[in-house]
């Protein structure tokens, strides 16, 4: 009895430790890129994924450089979900090659891509910036896409269904499981969208001024039109700054929106300037639906 004793123990300790330190017997380490991505993925893969997040809360996926420890916890991952935000286009080779075992899918595949919102200002190119000829932009980063595609319920559903189909192909004896959360999911967006509709109905048209321009597909998603207050992904130069505080006068706009990875200062500046106020929304939130529905409420409120 005694021997036997022992060796169901020791049998059970082997079991544990090979197992993931958490999520349930036989879940899939897995990675995504951004805080929403995460709970996509968790909607549609339940406890049969266990996933890490790249970009960490408050760093920026325009610029993050991903931690040794995150490259070495890459290497028990099966799946890699990417979205298509900017630090991927260096780093996902680099996971790739860390990694060739690792499937990266790409979310955002189907996604129809609009381009970034982005001043055209051609000062510089009149020669007004005699020593800036770092500060000025190649020509094709005037046709750079907005990588912004969660912030859209109709995109999410999009991006919903290529997880399915990733966790399917992994792990087919669960593709019941995996269709089913992902239908259940899909119509909780199409819930959240019907709502966010009813609450922007007759704003059609209607502008908000943004420092950083995350709102993009959200924004065409509802009939509205965002103002990015940084050019091109740099803070405005005093003559732009300027322009800003014009325009908003003139049409009323009385919100800048920031987002809590980007500084403030030149938001504050022309909120200053047109007695307005500066107001949060976090693009990258992980409560994606409770955030997404309390920043268009904040929208709303500021758009007349
Ligand atoms: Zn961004």
């Amino acid at each position: 009895m005694r021997i036997l004793g022992v060796g169901l123990g020791t049998a059970l300790a082997l079991l544990l430790s090979v197992l993931p330190a958490s999520g349930e017997p036989g879940s899939t380490p897995v990675f995504v890129s951004i805080l929403p991505l995460k709970t996509f993925v968790e909607k549609v893969g339940g406890s049969r994924v266990e996933v890490s997040v790249m970009v960490p809360p408050g760093a920026s996926p325009h610029t993050y450089e991903p931690k040794p420890s995150q490259m070495v916890a890459l290497s028990r991952a099966g799946l890699y979900f990417a979205i298509g935000v900017p630090f991927e286009d260096v780093w996902l080779k680099r996971f790739a090659s860390s990694n060739p075992r690792m499937k990266i899918v790409h979310t955002e595949d189907g996604v129809e891509r609009i381009p970034m919102e982005a001043h055209h200002d051609h000062d510089e190119e009149d020669g007004q910036e005699a020593a800036g000829k770092k500060n000025r932009e190649p020509a094709d980063r005037h046709g750079v896409m907005d990588p912004h595609v969660w912030l859209s319920p109709p995109n999410v559903k999009i991006i919903a269904a290529n997880i399915s189909s990733a966790l399917v192909e992994m792990d087919p004896a669960h593709r019941n499981l995996y269709e089913v959360n992902c239908r259940k999911f899909i119509q909780e967006v199409d819930r959240l969208h019907a709502e966010l509709k009813n609450l922007f109905a007759g704003k059609e048209g209607l502008k908000f001024m943004v420092f950083h321009p995350s709102w993009g597909y959200f924004a065409k998603a509802y009939g509205l039109k965002q103002v990015p207050v940084e050019l091109e992904g740099k803070e405005p130069k005093p003559a732009q700054l300027m322009a800003l505080i014009g325009q908003a006068k003139k049409e009323g706009i009385k919100v800048v929106f920031v987002q809590p990875q980007f500084s403030t200062r030149s938001a504050e500046t022309i909120a200053k300037a047109i007695g307005g106020r500066v107001v949060f929304a976090d693009p990258l939130s992980p409560e994606w639906a409770g955030s997404l529905k309390e920043q268009a409420a904040k929208f709303a409120a500021a758009l007349r």
